[in-house]
């Protein structure tokens, strides 16, 4: 059974209307699918939606869930972003549901919000100016506010757990086996176990830029062992990307030990078998 509730369209970054990835997710055989535009930011970026196309957004979406209801559930959400005291799952309570993403660590050379999410080049310019280079100080402030998140202001669903290592392809910062980078990515994992929050496989890295899954299968191992429930989601841009790399992500769970999936599913979360 497939679903896939972390999804752009144009109200953000996406290409397409909202009504063109249902088609998409239709014409790819999906049972349910959740829309998550990037939510608003109380600061100009390129790629969240904005705030005064919001109100649209739900009412456009709703309208959708009723059209097509009997063909395919579908689910209003958003990619929330974490941003502690700018902005977080609690902030959008008229939803069925969140991926909670942090996007932002601390403030870039600028003084702005530091997108750890976008450009390389722009990435490194401030680790280097900002943090001397200190890739371990920085790793740790971002699995600090994503524990920050988990604890204070859970969304439904954990988005992209580890992909700062994104920037790793354009320099090689670190490794995923140093002992350090290891004892952050645990505590992060016993943080979601213990408030039992779902855990998304995202495919997109790997369809997009030929990376590793987010997360690394090292840790999807690890999230089986602490229970962690997974859903599995490939952050589509595009409705034709809506179930883009699927058979590796069930194929990496299921080599984890995994057999369900947390989806939701007639408007509860439930684990369904794989
Ligand atoms: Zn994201
Ligand atoms: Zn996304």
């Amino acid at each position: 059974m497939l679903t896939n509730y972390h999804s752009h369209s144009h109200y953000c970054d996406g290409k397409g209307s909202p009504e063109q990835q249902v088609q998409g997710a239709l014409a790819q055989g999906l049972r349910a699918f959740g829309f998550s535009s990037h939510c608003p930011v109380p600061f100009e970026n390129q790629w969240s939606m904005k705030a005064e196309r919001l109100d649209e957004y739900l009412a456009e979406t709703r309208a959708l869930q009723a059209k097509y209801e009997g063909q395919i559930e579908l689910y209003v959400g958003l990619e929330v972003d974490f941003i502690p005291e700018m902005v977080g799952p609690s902030d959008f309570p008229m939803l069925d549901f969140c991926v909670g993403s942090v996007h932002y660590v601390g403030l870039n050379q600028f003084g702005q919000p530091w997108e750890i999410d976008g450009s390389s080049v722009e990435f490194l310019e401030c680790l280097d100016t900002v943090y001397g280079g200190d890739i371990q100080k920085v790793i740790q402030k971002y699995y600090g506010i994503i524990r920050q998140m988990v604890e204070t202001d859970p969304p439904q669903v954990v988005g992209h757990l580890d992909k700062i290592k994104m920037h790793n392809a354009a320099r090689h910062l670190f490794d995923e086996s140093e002992s350090w980078y290891v004892a952050e990515v645990e505590q992060t994992l016993q943080a979601i176990a213990k408030a039992g929050i779902t855990t998304e496989i995202n495919t997109r890295g790997n369809y997009k830029r030929g990376l590793e899954l987010y997360p690394s299968p090292w840790i999807i191992n690890r999230m089986n062992e602490l229970n962690i429930p997974i859903c599995i989601n490939s952050d589509s841009h595009r409705p034709e990307e809506i179930t883009a790399s699927f058979p590796l992500a069930y194929q990496v769970a299921k080599a984890a030990g995994y057999e369900e999936v947390r989806i939701l599913l007639g408007g509860k979360w439930q684990d369904v078998a794989i």
